[in-house]
This record gives C-alpha cells, structure tokens and sequence, in this order.
C-alpha cells in the first residue's frame, strides 16, 4: 500500500465516493475534510469500518480541521455547489469562486507542496481559480474532466459497437462545457478507429451524447454525476502516486501549447509524481482546431469573471 496522503476536500457525492474508491485502490492515507461538522468524520468512519469487508486498511480519517491536511502529496478539491436541473455549469461559478478561493488558501497554508486536482464546476474556471489563488507551480494544478467525457464517449462506443469497453481508447479536448471536443477520428477498439466501424451519423449522435453526459445525469438524478467523476479522479491521483507516466486528458495550463495563450484547458497530459510531466500536443485537422478555438474561447471567457470577482 501507498504511503501517499491524499486530501479529500468536500465529503459531498464526488468527494466521499472518491475517497471510498481511493480506499479499495490502497492508494494511500486518506483525508476527507467538510466544512459542515461531523458530515466528513461520519462518512470517514464508515469507510474505513468497510476496510475489514473490503480488504484495505482503514487509514481515512474525516475532519473540519485543516491542520490535519498538513503534509499532503495530493489535494482533490470537489466542495463547491453542484448542478440542478436547468442550471448549466457556467451558473455554478459566482458561489463555486468564493468557496474554491477560500479552500485554495488553505491548501497553499497547510499542504504547500501538493499536487492539487480540482473537480469543482465550471472546472476549467475552478482549476484557475485554484493556480492563481495558491500561486503554485502550473505543473501542480490540475483538473479533473476530461477523463470522465472521454470515459463517457468509449462507453457510448462500446454500448453502440456491443463490444467490451475495456477496448476502447479515447481523447477528448477543450474545456468541460458542451463545446468539448471529442476526436473520434483517434478513438479506437484494440487499435482500430471508430470511424472504420460506425457511419458519421452515428459517431455525431454519440458526440452529442457526450457532450450532454452531464445533464443527462442531472435530468435523471436531480443533482450531478459522481461515481464516474469519483473514478476519473482516482485514475488521475493513482498516475500521480505510482509515477506511472498515465496519458490522461486533464485541464492542465497551456500557453504555446496549442496556441493556448495562457490558460487551463482540457488537453493529453503525461502525469507522474511532479504533477503534469508533459503536454501531448497532437496535430488537429482544420475543424478539430475550429471546434477547440470556440471551447477555449468560452474557456478564456470564464477566467477573465473569475479574475473580476477574486
Ligand atoms: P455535493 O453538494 O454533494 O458536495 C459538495 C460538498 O462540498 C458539500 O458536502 C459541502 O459541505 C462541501 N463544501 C462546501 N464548501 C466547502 C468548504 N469551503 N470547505 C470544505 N467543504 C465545503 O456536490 P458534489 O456532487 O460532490 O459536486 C461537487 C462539485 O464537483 C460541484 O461543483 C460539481 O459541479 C462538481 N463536479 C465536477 C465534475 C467534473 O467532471 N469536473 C463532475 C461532477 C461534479
């Protein structure tokens, strides 16, 4: 097992079942932090009384206290407000500013050489948020999105395709809004591209259905996704602890990259124990290119309203 401390902030759905996830993947100590009391410490409990059953030792720890963070490898920040019915991401960010600043202090004062991964929405402005508050290195933010699209569109592909997910492999780009850019022209079952197996009408249908993955969640649920989210942030985290080199899309800084200019956006990042190790720069055709210029055009949109409201 990993001796890693990993910090859990919010004990909300992503939060806690990102811990519970991190917990049966022995990824390390574990501690999950709320403001509201006895929210994180009772979910902790249960967790790590689930240990014996599961078959993980039950280092999780729940608390409202920030000096129990002190020394942590990896912060995952998941506390902010979550979407209902009706509301896009973009309407979370005025609440989800305020409470990711306040959090973003606390990790600079408590956890200064962590590696932090955001989830909060609208996440690309949230991942912002989070590098300009703590002031950190660009190479220790990240944020956690674009692992769950891509997740999202190779589980339409293999429901479409009626072959096994663990198959396919996906990429997607740009910010996490609708105007994400799947590329299926990369997608590929054991080696072989998408656009050899299914019609363009089927591939665009599919797109259409990742794109809006996250609001057909909320229409369902009455409040957004979280075991898919959960996992996209272990599978991140656990790149990170084990060093492992993962090629994982993330919300990382760019700024010749892609001709970015200077921001967080969903891109290919190689991730290891210092955080992003490198930026996978591919080379879109013209209307991958044209699709990722209008997403981080919305995507520079939003960290200009973070700047005025910080
Ligand atoms: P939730 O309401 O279940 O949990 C949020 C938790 O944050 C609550 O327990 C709340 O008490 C806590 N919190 C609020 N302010 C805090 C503070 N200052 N310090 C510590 N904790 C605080 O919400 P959720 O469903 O877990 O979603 C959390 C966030 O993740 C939302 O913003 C949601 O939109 C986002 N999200 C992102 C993705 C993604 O792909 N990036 C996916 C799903 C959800």
């Amino acid at each position: 097992m990993s001796n890693a401390k990993i910090t859990i902030v919010g004990a909300g759905n992503v939060g806690a079942t990102t811990a519970h996830i991190a917990a049966g993947f022995k990824l390390g100590r574990i501690v999950l932090l709320d403001i509201v009391k006895g929210l994180a410490e009772g979910k902790a409990l249960d967790m790590a009384e689930a240990g014996p059953v599961q078959g993980y030792d039950g280092r999780i720890i729940g608390t409202t206290d920030w000096s129990k963070t002190e020394g942590s490898d990896i912060v995952v920040i998941t506390s902010g407000l979550a979407r209902k019915p009706g509301m896009s991401r973009d309407d979370l960010l005025a609440k989800n500013v305020q409470i990711v600043k306040e959090v973003s202090q606390n990790v600079a004062k408590f956890c200064p050489d962590s590696i932090v991964i955001v989830v909060s929405n609208p996440l690309d402005a949230m991942v912002y948020t989070a590098g300009k508050v703590t002031g950190f290195p660009k190479k220790r933010i990240l944020g956690m999105a674009g692992v769950l699209d891509s997740a999202r569109f190779c589980h339409f592909v293999s429901l479409e395709l009626g072959v096994s997910s663990k198959d396919i492999r996906g990429i997607l780009m740009g910010g996490h809004g609708d105007d994400m850019v799947p590329l299926p022209r990369l997608t590929t079952v054991s080696g072989i591209p998408i656009t050899e197996l299914l019609d363009k009408q089927t591939i665009d249908r599919i797109v259409e259905r990742a794109r809006k993955g996250g609001i057909e969640i909320v229409d369902l649920l009455g409040s957004s996704a979280y075991y898919a989210p959960a996992a996209g942030v272990v599978k991140m985290a656990e790149a990170i602890v084990d060093d492992s080199k993962a090629v994982l899309p993330c919300s990382v800084f760019c700024q010749t990259e892609y001709n970015a200019g200077g921001c967080f956006v969903g891109v290919p990042a190689v991730l290891g124990k210092t955080g992003v190790e490198k930026i996978i720069e591919l080379k879109l055709n013209a209307e991958e290119r044209a699709q990722f210029d209008v997403s981080l055009s919305h995507v520079k949109e939003l960290a200009a309203k973070v700047d005025r409201l910080l």
